[in-house]
């Protein structure tokens, strides 16, 4: 089929190679031509791990373009992907300015009918407003179709290859069939293809997201609660975990939740709940402790050190979470404002997020090139994404560099005994 994706970012990118290299023609679009450029000349401007691979076979099939002309690209397409940013608002809601932008183009360009699917996380009620703005600007037919992405960046390829499900809001038989057919090479492993309308199909991404967020919030309070009674979060969720009601999945925990979708998507929900006059109590809670817990770590620094004043700490991980370079609300920008406040210095090390950081910080923390630079003369190591590298490292090395061995481990990578039998004192979520 011909597709086009507009939005060339986290999600249109990703949608955009995999649809390709299922034989459709896919014209990706972005407005940002240094972007555009860039994936002309076969650079990826993000880390997903199995991305530019696939970016780069596609491309050499011709099968894979990229354009910033959006009315060319939406004109030889038959199927538009609308895959743009939806940040929050100022007022907590989905800004869909992006969205909404989009769709006027789309309508302007009109050649004959298209299936036009909102791909990115809008609140419900979305796909009838991009219906009425297409609709000012056209008198072709088309089928608007909620299609939310569900892929976990980090594992976005894969994801998006064998999803899980995939939910289609349509509101009409011909589009329902047409993306049918277009899915259908993703589901052969048996996934299901779950049909329903509009409303629900935008609601399922939120509801989702929110669950998610809720369960780690959830146990982030379970693990605090854990630490006041010196109880073992470890020993705890094994147990919750074994109930087959609960299961094991999205138990473990941190240092809070980051990322350009639970934060935006729970704030969302919970704005246009409240249009509709319902009070989101729990997703609001879940979303105060959030922020709290984001803080956790600079909370046991300062129990441990009683003053910040003049320490310099590193910190191993910053993106949000592991396998990719995404800051966006990750926990590690507020708990390193935080150590700056505090009158401490910050050498940090990510594997992937470093460029991302350095336009976050610039020059207020110090980058290390390697993860056991950033600990010479450091009087503390505080640990916020687990980044497989961090796992098992050479402590002895981390010893000798270390000006005191002191390690906040905020995602609890080593066995508490283990380490403090090699001289740390060490710090963990939840555990005695
Ligand atoms: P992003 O910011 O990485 O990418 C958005 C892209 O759209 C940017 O490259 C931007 O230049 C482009 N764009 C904006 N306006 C445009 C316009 N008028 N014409 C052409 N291009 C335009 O965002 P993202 O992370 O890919 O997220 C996109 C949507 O998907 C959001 O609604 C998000 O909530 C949702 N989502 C994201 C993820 C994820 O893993 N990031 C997962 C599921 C859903």
């Amino acid at each position: 089929m011909k597709i086009a994706v507009i939005g060339s970012g986290y999600v249109g990118l990703v949608a955009g190679a995999c649809l390709a290299e299922n034989g459709n023609e896919v014209s990706c679009v972005d407005k940002d031509a240094a972007k555009v450029r860039m994936l002309q000349r076969g650079r990826i401007p993000i880390y997903e791990p199995g991305l530019e691979e696939l970016v780069k076979r596609n491309r050499a099939e011709k099968r894979l373009t990229f354009t910033t002309n959006l009315p060319q690209g939406v004109r030889n397409a038959q199927i538009v992907f609308i895959a743009v940013g939806t940040p929050t608002g100022e007022d907590g809601s989905a800004d869909l300015r992006h969205v909404m932008d989009v769709a006027e183009q789309i309508g302007k360009a009109m050649n004959g009918y298209k299936v036009i699917v909102d791909k990115s996380t809008v609140p419900v009620g979305t796909a009838e407003k991009v219906r009425q703005v297409v609709r000012k600007h056209t008198n072709h037919p088309f089928s608007v179709v909620s299609n939310s992405e569900f892929h976990k960046q980090g594992a976005a390829i894969e994801d998006f290859m064998k999803p899980d499900r995939v939910v289609i809001g349509v509101e009409d038989q011909r589009a329902g069939e047409i993306m049918k057919e277009l899915y259908a090479p993703f589901t052969r492993t048996g996934a299901p293809i779950m049909m329903m309308d509009c409303a629900s199909a935008e609601l399922c991404k939120y509801a989702a997201n929110a669950m998610l967020a809720t369960r780690i919030s959830f146990m982030n309070e379970i693990s605090n609660v854990c630490e006041a009674f010196g109880a073992n979060v470890d020993q705890v969720r094994r147990a919750v975990a074994s109930d087959r009601r609960i299961g094991p999945a999205f138990l473990f925990p941190g240092v809070g939740y980051g990322g350009s979708c639970f934060p935006k998507d729970v704030k969302a929900i919970v704005r246009f709940s409240g249009e509709k006059k319902y009070d989101f109590q729990i997703l609001k809670a879940v979303e105060v402790v959030n922020e709290r817990q984001k803080l956790r770590l600079l909370v046991k620094m300062k129990q441990h050190f009683g003053s910040l004043e003049g320490k310099k700490i590193a910190v191993w991980g910053l993106s949000f979470k592991p396998r990719t370079d995404d800051m966006r609300e990750a926990p590690a920008v507020p708990l390193i404002n935080g150590i700056l406040d505090e009158g401490a210095t910050v050498v940090a090390y990510d594997p992937e997020a470093m460029k991302v950081a350095k336009g976050i910080f610039g020059t207020r923390i110090q980058l290390a090139e390697k993860s056991y630079a950033a600990l010479n003369g450091a009087d503390a190591l505080a640990i916020v994404t687990e980044w497989n590298e961090f796992r098992e490292p050479d402590f002895t090395r981390i010893r000798k560099q270390m000006r005191t061995p002191v390690i906040f481990d905020g995602r609890n990578l080593y066995n508490p005994d283990h380490i403090r039998g090699l001289g740390f004192t060490y710090y963990s979520m939840g555990r005695p």
